[in-house]
């Protein structure tokens, strides 16, 4: 079956006919759930339908294959590092003076090994990106360990792109569309922290912002988590709300009102911007309790860009996975990354970026899309700094993924256009320092963003929900 087959298709409309497609389609996806609030005019009455593509996006078999069978070793490979402080330590020095966020998450990981935990156990909702670079290797692009969103819309995405292959009268492409069971997967990952806590009346907490955009996205979680197991209750709360509603029980209990929390799910905080005073010391307090926390202040920092970078020295994914064939398989997904300290290692990386920049992102710690620099604003932006605290930053191998043809399908715009996408694999973890309770590879996303766009953050408003077309 020939991919082009579906594009050649509708490239047969006329506009109107287009046009009138588009529209049905668009109703199908906001009347599934495929929807967002609209940024510029809120409302809580009314949904606006998510950015997607019209089309799902091809992906070859065999890296779609491997970067499933990646996600379960890289679970583990994170749960290794974030429980092992002396890695943390080593990892993370250099940015700790210049970066005062990961400074700050990593007061809060000093203060709480002072003492011993009221609870050990960490909760993972992981999800790992790649590009399919252009000569045919799965790349990483990063791996996020905080608020892995976006399982709930991709969800009915795919059936979404299902619905348009029917309509189209060609069927005989459906059976390219992979089965995605990423949100009641990682529904399960929380309901499976929620047991460990092992009491039945205890919530699972969403913290989220005070308004919320993404809240489809959101919800579906909610729903389908309850939709599992009847038993669970969950609680939204905003760091506003727990200011004034949260404190710890005589047992080191998160009490919010009058509930328990067995689990903390973190749809926020892990930006600067969401952070006051006031919510540092809430986080401390929260991270200290007996709550399960997804994630845990650990597996929070080792999400950091810092750690993906010290993966690249020789001889550290050695020491954390013992099989040599998982080894080289891992390594296989990574691209060159430097660090900018003052290392002989960072002083070539700095040199790299003053140089060759085209062929480098530099990426701050920083998560949510939209923070990394690009070509000559490279040597520009660390002009602007000093030295000292280019070490903040990594250096990245730029990722060229071959661009296909598309509609991009959004609230006010309907356009045809050359896209790259981006695969992520979902991973679920629970486990302590000496167990794993829990490791799965938990389905996946495609986000699609056109080749002129340099990030492709659906919330953050450049990027559209695709769905993976195997060939
Ligand atoms: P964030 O945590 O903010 O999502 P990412 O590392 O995912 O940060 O970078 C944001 C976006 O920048 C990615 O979604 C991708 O589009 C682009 N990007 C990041 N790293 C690379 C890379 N090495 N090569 C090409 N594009 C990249
Ligand atoms: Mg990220
Ligand atoms: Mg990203």
């Amino acid at each position: 079956m020939n991919y082009s087959e579906l594009m050649d298709k509708v490239e047969g409309f006329d506009e109107n006919e287009l046009n009138n497609f588009v529209s049905k389609v668009k109703d199908w996806a906001l009347m599934h759930g495929i929807g967002m609030r609209s940024k510029n005019n809120f409302d809580e009455n009314s949904l606006v339908v998510a950015p997607f593509t019209l089309f799902p996006s091809p992906i070859a078999k065999d890296c779609f294959n491997r970067a499933i069978r990646a996600q379960t070793l890289l679970n583990k490979l994170l749960h290794r590092l974030a429980y092992d402080p002396q890695f943390l330590d080593y990892a993370l020095a250099s940015v700790l003076e210049h970066d005062e966020f990961t400074r700050k998450l990593y007061e809060i990981y000093t203060e709480i090994r002072k003492t011993e935990p009221a609870q050990r156990i960490s909760c993972g909702l992981f999800r790992c990106d790649y590009f399919l670079h252009s000569d045919g290797s799965l790349k990483q692009v990063e791996m996020n360990t905080i608020s892995s969103s976006m399982s709930g819309l991709i969800h009915s995405l795919g059936y979404a792109h299902r619905y348009v292959i029917k309509q189209l009268g060609m069927d005989q492409h459906l059976n390219h569309i992979p089965v995605n069971l990423a949100l009641s997967q990682l529904c399960q990952g929380l309901i499976e922290a929620w047991k460990l806590y092992s009491v039945k009346r205890a919530v699972i907490m969403f913290v989220v912002e005070d308004v919320t955009y993404n809240i489809c996205d959101q919800r579906f979680m909610e729903f389908e988590t309850q939709n599992l197991n009847s038993d669970v209750r969950i609680i939204r709360r905003s760091f506003n709300q727990l200011l004034e509603q949260a404190k710890l029980g005589e047992n080191m209990e998160l009490l919010v009102g009058k509930d328990e929390v067995a689990v903390i799910y973190y749809r926020w905080g892990y930006d600067p911007s969401h952070h006051t005073d006031e919510t540092w010391s809430l986080r401390l307090m929260m991270e200290k309790s007996k709550a399960i926390k997804c994630p845990s202040i650990q597996y929070h920092l080792v999400g950091a860009k810092k750690v993906q970078q010290v993966l690249c020295f020789p001889g550290i994914l050695e020491k954390y996975i013992s099989n040599k064939e998982e080894v080289e398989m891992i390594r296989d997904l990574f691209v060159d990354i430097y660090p900018l300290d003052e290392s002989p290692e960072g002083e070539e990386g700095y040199k790299l970026a003053m140089t060759q920049f085209n062929r480098f992102v530099l990426k701050p710690q920083r998560e949510g899309g939209g923070n990394n620099i690009y070509g000559d604003d490279i040597p520009k932006h660390l002009r602007s700094i000093s030295r000292k605290d280019a070490a903040a930053f990594i250096l990245m191998g730029l990722i060229e993924p071959v661009p296909c043809k598309n509609i991009l399908v959004k609230q006010d715009y309907v356009g045809k256009g050359d896209v790259v996408s981006e695969l992520g694999i979902y991973g679920i973890i629970v486990g302590n320092e000496n167990e794993i309770f829990v490791n799965e590879e938990a389905g996946h996303m495609l986000r699609s963003k056109l080749v002129s766009s340099r990030e492709g953050g659906v919330a953050a408003g450049d990027g559209l929900l695709d769905s993976p077309y195997i060939v």
